[in-house]
């Protein structure tokens, strides 16, 4: 294999130690991959308001748009809005969902899993509650699930009805999560 000695560290590396470059004749940067990283990494370091300092700045430019696709996203009205309830033996649990409501309770479990090794990084409703069972428990739990409510609109029409069905239960005395 063909090799070249980067100019910065002065090492011999292979060839696909190189990111390509249209600069220079054989294709490839003068410094190696590992060098160039560290110089990127540097530059960032010295340069923090180019990179984070004002609202132009690059990331939070990057950033901002980011969360305008996501709002704008959230906002469109979808068919897959539904309501689910689960039963505890503790009161009743629900969640307002815009996906495939078997999706959204594996993502539920995925996030559980996840809570396991990072138990202080999530901390909703749901959370506290399958916190304190067993792995077992609460996934069999979850498997029994009920879709009380499913009909077309946003996120936040979501939201609105899972406040209002909330609300109704807990007018009766139930205890809702
Ligand atoms: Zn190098």
């Amino acid at each position: 294999m063909k090799s070249k000695l980067c100019y910065q560290c002065r090492k011999t590396k292979t060839l696909d130690q190189f990111y390509n470059s249209c600069l220079n004749k054989d294709g490839l940067q003068n410094m190696c991959k590992e060098c160039s990283l560290d110089n990127n990494r540097k530059y960032r370091k010295k340069h923090p308001d180019y990179y984070w300092g004002n609202e132009n700045s690059y990331f939070r430019r990057k950033y901002q748009e980011k969360v305008v696709d996501y709002q704008n996203e959230r906002s469109k009205a979808t068919d897959n809005c539904s309501i689910i309830k689960v039963e505890t033996e503790d009161g009743i649990w629900l969640a307002a969902t815009r996906r495939r409501p078997s999706l959204f309770i594996n993502s539920k479990k995925q996030e559980w899993n996840i809570n396991q090794r990072h138990t202080d990084k999530f901390k909703s409703n749901f959370q506290r509650y399958l916190c304190s069972k067993e792995k077992k428990i609460a996934f069999k739990i979850l498997d029994n699930y009920q879709v009380i409510k499913q009909f077309k609109g946003t996120m936040k029409d979501a939201y609105a009805q899972r406040i209002l069905i909330q609300n109704e239960l807990k007018s009766k005395g139930v205890k809702v999560f």
